[in-house]
């Protein structure tokens, strides 16, 4: 009693073979039971959740920021597990310098104890990454910034993870990776690339996509945050009965950063 608790909203029907290998986030959108998505209560007062191992101590992370580690927090930190960067390797790639990448610059940080490159289109955003600890940022509309970053991956990168998803960021760092290289893609900005197959292939190269977490990763991502690794990133919190207002805000790209929605 007491206690905060975040909840693992990506559950699946428990008896798939995806279920059964724990894998639950990728359980079939036929079957699955995802919260919010499938199922309702993402924004209820109170949500019924059909077994406590899907909740998680929030420790004392504010109430206004502790749910949003189920959904961003946890698609930052298993699409970096998914590169499976060195522990130490500061010539890991991550494509955004928004709120998702400075979220997985922070996380780089706390469980490999890397200082990443940064790299984005926008100057301001980039010099706030650099603050937060990127080893090097690299604004990628710049002519040289090709160049730049194979010179400071020393000849390619082995792991980018692009935050964004977009056509442009996909192509602009697909064909920097060195042969044996990893591009994980985890944005949904949308759009279409064409691959050179030869390449692919005598590159060695793997483009991979991934989509939440699964309880395992939740389960370690929530050690980081309760052991203070993660810091608080700002929130705006609005009443619940603005939240139409602030889906259409979202649409409009016009929402100031991350924002909560509270019950009175
Ligand atoms: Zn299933």
């Amino acid at each position: 009693m007491g206690e905060k608790y975040v909840a693992y909203p990506w559950i699946g029907c428990g008896d798939c073979e995806v279920c059964k290998a724990d894998d639950e986030h990728l359980c079939s959108p036929l079957s699955t039971k995802n919260i919010g998505i499938n199922i309702p209560g993402g924004y209820g007062e109170y949500v019924l959740v059909e077994n406590e191992k899907y909740l998680f101590s929030a420790g004392d992370t504010p109430d206004n920021l502790a749910g949003s580690y189920a959904c961003r927090g946890l698609t930052a930190y298993s699409a970096l597990k998914r590169a499976n960067p060195s522990k130490g390797d500061n010539s890991l790639v991550i494509v955004s310098a928004g709120g998702l990448g400075l979220l997985a610059l922070q996380i780089a940080k706390a469980a490999y104890d890397i200082n990443p490159i940064i790299v984005d289109i926008d100057d301001e955003k980039l010099a706030a990454a650099k603050e937060a600890g990127a080893s090097e940022v690299i604004n990628s509309t710049h002519e040289d910034a090709a160049q730049k970053l194979m010179e400071l991956t020393g000849g390619g990168a082995r792991y980018i993870v692009d935050y964004v998803g977009a056509a442009a960021s996909v192509n602009f760092g697909y064909n920097l990776l060195r042969r044996g290289g990893i591009y994980v893609v985890t944005g949904l900005f949308g759009g279409s690339i064409n691959i050179q197959l030869p390449l692919l292939t005598v590159g060695a190269r793997q483009l991979v996509g991934t989509y939440v977490g699964s309880l395992a990763e939740m389960r370690e991502l929530m050690e980081l945050v309760r052991n203070g690794k993660i810091q608080p990133a700002k929130v705006e919190s609005r009443p619940i009965d603005q939240i139409n207002e602030t889906l259409q805000d979202m649409k409009k790209g016009s929402l100031p950063g991350l924002v909560s929605v509270h019950h009175e």
